[in-house]
């Protein structure tokens, strides 16, 4: 072998030079839809990850503008994390549409649907548009059970595993301790919520169907006539006249919905209306998925234990 030592210097010389001009490894975009999509990431890829949510907590999923902010997010993603199922129709098509991003359209690696994890509560066998902003997928809400916060884990993980390859074994060790974790706070709530099982609810929107399968409550009747349409003051009428004959132990919506309507029952069937997070951020205590469950928990429990 010809060994040189100016050729091995110059050779040490370049490699240095190609770390440091090398880029720092670019944390993975994200795009998240909801608030508990862009935690779950967060948790799941830790330092690895960049995320935003194009929604809040206060903010109804269903209807959102496509803001150019939105679209310039959506074009600088790696990947996009939304529940599927069509909750995200009215907004989330255009956006990809208008991102020109290839890698994140539909049927891609870097799109990801939640709601493709989960056994879907509320699938209409026929789809009849007359019946109002109909869910034809089956209801989208599934975040609120969290046996499928744990079977979208499993999925996102892999999912992560696969866009950024040279990161793989750090989002499988953070998925395994993701999980652990998860799985014990499951056991505590359902020994917490367990006097919850087979009391009777209001609901104003169908958002809860996932929850109430998952705790054993059951839904006696809804304020919206039809999903996505205001409660009108006929329809609030026949609801309560519905609790006379079937009573309720609470009615229940979410903070970015109209406080009103559940208001007005809640005044006049004596019950009380309880302002459910829905998702992470939409109260003070629901700072994380963790927490998210903690609070929703302890208000169902504060106003079920009451007569
Ligand atoms: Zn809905």
């Amino acid at each position: 072998m010809n060994f040189s030592p100016h050729r091995s210097l110059l050779a040490a010389t370049v490699l240095a030079l190609s770390l440091i001009a090398a880029p720092a490894q670019a944390a993975l975009r994200v795009f998240a839809c909801e608030p508990e999509w862009a935690a779950l990431t967060q948790a799941l890829g830790g330092t690895l990850v960049e995320v935003s949510s194009a929604t809040t907590a206060l903010q109804d999923p269903h209807q959102i503008q496509a803001r150019p902010s939105l679209i310039a997010r959506m074009r600088n993603a790696d990947l996009v994390v939304c529940t599927g199922a069509e909750l995200e129709t009215g907004w989330l098509p255009l956006l990809l549409q208008q991102s020109g991003n290839a890698k994140v359209q539909p049927g891609q690696p870097g799109n990801f649907a939640a709601a493709d994890l989960v056994r879907k509560l509320e699938v209409p066998t026929t789809v009849d548009r007359s019946q109002g902003d109909v869910h034809a997928a089956g209801n989208p809400h599934i975040q609120t059970d969290p046996r499928n916060i744990a079977a979208v884990a499993t999925g996102l993980a892999s999912r992560l595993q696969q866009v950024d390859p040279p990161n793989a074994a750090q989002y499988a060790q953070q998925a395994a301790a993701f999980q652990q974790k998860w799985q014990q706070a499951m056991a505590r709530w359902n020994t917490q919520a367990a006097p919850l099982r087979g009391q009777s609810v209001v609901s104003q929107h169908k958002a809860f169907a996932y929850l109430y399968d998952w705790l054993g409550l059951k839904e006696v009747a809804v304020l919206e006539p039809k999903p996505g349409v205001e409660p009108s003051a006929a329809h609030l009428q026949a609801v309560l006249a519905t609790l006379k004959a079937t009573p309720a132990r609470m009615v229940i919506s979410a903070v970015y919905q109209d406080a009103k309507p559940s208001e007005w029952l809640s005044g006049n069937a004596g019950v009380p209306a309880v302002r459910l997070p829905f998702t992470v951020g939409g109260n003070d205590a629901a700072k994380d998925l963790f927490s998210l469950f903690d609070d929703t928990v302890a208000r169902l429990l504060a106003a079920g234990a009451g007569k």
